[in-house]
């Protein structure tokens, strides 16, 4: 090598160690005992620990709360087979528990990161070190998980109505075909309540249409907190409401429609200076193999709210095979 060459490769190094410094991607070299040999500004800057102070220590005791025995895996494989591994965010948030200061995270949230473990191959081909790269991957992370929420909230909406945060209609009747198609395939008790506030019309033309909204809002609610976590709750129509009630027979459906008929008889609503007090008609029916649809199950809560309706309204009635 002449003089000019050994200055020449003098040169690129002096390059190459000035770019592995200010690249905005941590780097980390560790030899098969985990001892630091390689530790750039980007990783001085998130831990505030100083490459002087890295050097020649090991990795682990460095930073404790590593997960030791996740990455060992990893660097274990990088150092038999000789190729690199991955980890993305979404596998495992971070390896290191950086602060990430994007303006897009308020500057408090810890920083996500994608990992490259990179073999560094040695004259003789075998891996004596491996280069951990540490990519910032907080922008990315964020949006993603930004859209994945909204894209649950427009779920959520489509599935609620507005006034009553109930299940709207649509979404019901989907629960509702699946209970069907789940009793079809293995039997089962399981019931559904649909009822109607009673002579709603003159609330509304005699308060108006806010005093009765807060009625359906205040119905609602009682609806709510009766129905189970596993009952599925909606909105049928403007003042009527429908309870499915998985795995309940009779005897508990009409157990569960007298409680809230109970309870909306004993319930004052009150509205401005008004105190509004309704009553609710409800009729119930039963999961049977002879139903050809869903829509026939609900036809018949139907038909038995129509005859709580017609035996003088503020009743529960239990729809029942008129031929037996
Ligand atoms: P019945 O005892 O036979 O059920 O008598 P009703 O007056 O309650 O029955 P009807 O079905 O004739 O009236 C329902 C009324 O509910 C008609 C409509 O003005 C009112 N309504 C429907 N949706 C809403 C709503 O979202 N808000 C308000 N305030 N009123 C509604
Ligand atoms: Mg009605
Ligand atoms: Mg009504």
């Amino acid at each position: 090598m002449t003089a000019q060459e050994k200055d020449s490769e003098l040169t690129d190094m002096h390059w190459m160690v000035q770019m592995l410094q200010t690249v905005d991607v941590g780097l980390v070299v560790l030899d098969s005992d985990n001892k630091i040999l390689l530790w750039n500004s980007f990783m001085e800057n998130h831990s505030g620990i100083r490459s002087s102070q890295a050097l020649g220590n090991n990795l682990y005791q460095l930073f404790p709360h590593l997960p030791q025995a996740w990455l060992q895996r990893k660097l274990d494989a990088t150092f038999k087979l000789g190729s690199p591994a991955y980890s993305t965010w979404e596998q495992r948030p971070r390896l290191f528990d950086f602060k990430s200061y994007r303006p897009l995270t308020g500057g408090s949230e810890l920083m996500y990161q994608n990992l490259t473990l990179m073999p560094l191959q040695g004259a003789d081909n075998t891996t004596a070190q491996v280069c951990l790269l540490v990519y910032d991957a907080t922008e990315n992370a964020i949006s993603k998980l930004q859209l994945e929420a909204a894209n649950q909230e427009l779920a959520r909406l489509s599935r609620t109505d507005r006034l009553t945060e109930l299940l709207n209609r649509g979404y019901w009747e989907e629960c509702l075909n699946q209970e069907f198609l789940r009793g079809q395939r293995s039997g089962g008790e399981s019931s559904l309540i649909i009822f109607d506030i009673d002579h709603f019309k003159p609330v509304n033309d005699t308060y108006g249409h806010q005093a009765g909204d807060e009625v359906i809002r205040r119905v609602a609610q009682l609806l709510r907190s009766t129905a189970r976590e596993t009952d599925f709750a909606g909105r049928y129509g403007g003042e009527e409401f429908v309870l499915l009630l998985p795995d309940t027979p009779a005897e508990g459906a009409l157990g569960v429609a007298e409680r809230l008929r109970k309870t909306l008889e004993s319930t004052q609503v009150e509205y401005e200076d008004l105190t509004l007090q309704v009553t609710i008609s409800l009729g119930v029916s039963v999961f049977s193999p002879d139903l050809v649809s869903a829509s026939q199950w609900l036809e018949r809560a139907d038909q038995a709210l129509y005859q709580a309706k017609n035996s003088g309204r503020n009743q529960a009635h239990l729809w029942q095979n008129q031929k037996k």
